[in-house]
């Protein structure tokens, strides 16, 4: 059953798929498709005897075409997708003299919060969808049209490090004509479990690759699971367009890491831009405190709900509040990163082909039609 309860981290409200899911992938009639989130890859491993922050992306694809996905692809190239709107809009509000900063939106338990604790702030936030919700929006237009799916037939599954994402799917503002965009959430250990029910262990996995064409990311889509990561991949694109110059360096250190708040100012065409990234809600309302009253100002703002961001949610394998394992698992996300080519969302091949193809630019209407949303104040729990 379901309860509602005062759990920023939505644990409390967590509902049990896998029997649907189960279901789901035993109806021939369904095209069942899964995206992992990038916090996913480093952390399932703990449940099988690996190492925290062992990267298993290509074993944990074979699992699951193994379990009997249609299609296995990418939240990472979802995240690209994010970067694309993100930094566009971001952008667009330093040009154009817009709202800033700019927080971003997306991890739902921040959003419910703001929602309920800054009414009055509400015109602040990105109004970029999370990168799921992109991918599930994006999977039932532009890739149900290129496969000839009927979209009513494609079912979009998340593995989730978090809890919260399974009601954020049925939050009003994100459903498309009363349907949802993504149908089934499932968290890092509800997959672990599945995986076990089926008698599917790492060991003996060969290792495949995503499929296409939602399944290649940059590193910039990758870091999304850590905290700093959403604004650090916002910024290597929203630099680049802005000042038209290639950014001398990738990684954003003084945005990485456990600290509460965590700052850094960048030069962006002679002007010092302002970041901040605050991790956890407590350190979230102070902060947003002192932008209130004007005694703080940032020009972009990342707000992760879990400390350390999504690589430790709630629907992890259980941590017990050992930050070794944080850190390991931080460490193996910053290591997808680095082993990749492209670690610009912007160069990401796919990502190009699917605005050439179907979206046109960031923030045309289409893009804002499908990948954003809009937020309002809601009731204190
Ligand atoms: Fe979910 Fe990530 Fe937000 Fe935690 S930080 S609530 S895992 S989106």
């Amino acid at each position: 059953g379901q309860c509602v309860a005062v759990c920023p981290t939505g644990a409390l409200t967590e509902i049990n798929n896998i029997g649907k899911l189960w279901r789901l992938l035993h109806d021939d009639s369904k095209h069942v498709i899964v995206q992992t989130a990038p916090a996913i890859r480093v952390a399932i491993g703990e449940e099988f005897g690996f190492e925290a922050g062992t990267d298993l992306t290509g074993k944990m694809v074979t699992a699951l075409k193994n379990l009997g996905f249609d299609r296995v692809f990418d939240t990472n190239f979802a995240a690209d997708l994010t970067v694309m709107e993100e930094a566009n809009e971001f952008a667009n509000r330093l040009k154009n003299g817009g709202k800033l900063p700019i927080l971003t939106s997306c991890c739902p338990s921040w959003v419910n919060f703001m929602e309920q604790q800054f009414p009055d702030m509400l015109d602040i936030p990105s109004t970029c969808k999370s990168p799921h919700e992109m991918f599930g929006t994006i999977a039932k237009t532009y890739y149900a049209k290129k496969m000839n799916i009927n979209p009513e037939d494609i079912v979009v599954v998340s593995v989730m490090p978090c809890v919260a994402k399974k009601y954020e799917s049925a939050r009003p503002e994100l459903m498309n004509e009363g349907k949802k965009d993504v149908d089934v959430v499932i968290t890092t250990r509800e997959l672990a479990i599945m995986l076990k029910e089926a008698g599917i262990s790492f060991d003996l996995l060969e290792e495949d690759e995503f499929d296409n064409i939602m399944g290649e990311s940059s590193g910039a889509g990758a870091i999304f699971g850590s905290t700093g990561g959403v604004i650090e991949a916002t910024v290597r694109t929203a630099y680049e367009w802005l000042t038209g110059q290639p950014l001398g360096y990738m990684e954003f250190t003084e945005l990485r890491g456990i600290r509460g708040i965590k700052t850094t100012e960048i030069d962006i065409n002679g002007r010092l831009i302002r970041i901040a990234v605050a991790n956890g809600l407590g350190n979230t309302r102070r902060l947003l405190d002192k932008i209130r009253k004007g005694e703080e100002h940032f020009d972009a703002i990342e707000v992760m709900a879990c400390p350390g961001g999504c690589i430790g949610g709630a629907g992890q394998p259980y941590h017990y509040g050992d930050l070794t394992i944080l850190r390991k698992r931080a460490e193996g996300i910053y290591k997808v990163d680095r082993d990749k080519n492209i670690r610009k969302a912007h160069e990401n091949p796919m990502i190009k082909k699917l605005y050439d193809e179907f979206l046109e630019s960031p923030g045309s209407e289409k893009a804002e039609e499908l990948l954003h949303t809009s937020y309002r104040p809601k009731p204190r729990l």
